[in-house]
């Protein structure tokens, strides 16, 4: 079995104020993944607006960042429960999570609602203390208390085996113990690179890839995110998609965009692993695989969330 040592794909997932948006900026500042001159001048993941179109919320961000020769996807996940069929899509695009802990607060309800979708979903899980320079962090009672969050959500044995790594992500530190900081974020990601398993490279298979997200753009129009589950996709190819109902609309992909940082690039061709964008068929919904026109096979149906009425 071939594969990727060159992409990690995670979510990242934690309380509300846990340090989520202050931690995925500081890996992107210490990875270089920004130009030199380039300010980080947009929090990373506060910067969406939000939009609503049919009930379908698009609140998730990818971030990409190039460490080494690997490229770490983070994907934020809304901590609310009204989102959970979204929640839900996002960990279908990962192989693990980070969970992000206040090592103060503990574990929250928020904690609790975005642990247990990733467990259910058998994700491989880090846990990530942040805030351990609060005065009054506990960070060792914090462990426990997270340990006892798995046990009681059900975590598989292995899953139970989940690294912790201590940070305070607003002064940029990180180590393998709370009282041993390194001014670097390299112990979150050798801790990222050696737990969350890599994508199993199927580039030969013939191609599956699922809807997970919307976007728009006034000039490609609608753009659907999500991951290339098996083989490859590129420009100008024919392909069709294939909708809730079995029937099937055939389109030309016009357009692929990768992510670099918080930005979407243009690119030519994406292969199994890869969380891309897609272009080139207006009414795409959340759910529909894309597949090659001689081979139509799709993957099962993801849940959306009903609007919420209020
Ligand atoms: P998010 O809601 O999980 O994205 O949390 P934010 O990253 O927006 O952080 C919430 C608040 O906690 C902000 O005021 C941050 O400045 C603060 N914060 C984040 N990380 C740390 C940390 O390591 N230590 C301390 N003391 N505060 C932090």
């Amino acid at each position: 079995m071939q594969l990727r040592e060159d992409i990690r794909n995670i979510a990242i997932i934690a309380h509300v104020d846990h340090g989520k948006t202050t931690l995925v900026d500081q890996l992107l500042k210490y990875s270089g993944t920004f130009r030199e001159n380039e300010q980080v001048d947009e929090r990373a993941m506060d910067s969406g607006d939000i939009e609503r179109e049919r009930g379908i919320t698009i609140l998730a961000k990818n971030t990409a960042i190039n460490y080494h020769d690997t490229r770490i996807n983070i994907l934020d996940t809304p901590g609310h429960a009204d989102f959970g069929g979204e929640v839900e899509r996002i960990m279908k695009m990962v192989d693990g999570v980070a969970l992000v802990v206040d090592a103060y607060e503990g574990t929250m309800p928020q904690t609790r609602f975005v642990l247990k979708k990733a467990l259910e979903q058998k994700l491989t899980p880090i846990v990530v203390l942040n805030k351990i320079d609060r005065p009054n962090a506990r960070p060792q009672e914090v462990v426990d208390e997270v340990l006892d969050l798995f046990i009681e959500l059900g975590a598989d044995d292995e899953q139970l085996e989940f690294p912790v790594v201590y940070a305070s992500a607003i002064n940029g530190t990180s180590g393998l113990e709370p009282e041993e900081q390194e001014e670097t974020m390299d112990p979150i990601f050798s801790t990222i690179l050696e737990h969350i398993p890599a994508p199993v490279d199927t580039r030969e298979d013939p191609l599956q890839f699922q809807v997970t997200l919307l976007d728009y753009n006034d000039y490609v129009g609608r753009i659907g995110v999500g991951r290339v589950i098996r083989g490859s996709i590129k420009v100008g190819q024919q392909v069709v998609v294939m909708k809730k109902d079995g029937s099937t609309k055939s389109f030309r992909i016009s357009k692929l965009f990768g992510f670099i940082g918080l930005k979407r690039i243009e690119i030519e061709e994406a292969v199994a692993g890869d969380i891309v964008a897609v272009s080139g068929l207006d009414d795409i919904n959340v759910g529909e695989t894309i597949c090659p026109v001689d081979h139509q096979e799709a993957l099962p149906f993801l849940r959306i969330d009903e609007p919420t009425l209020q």
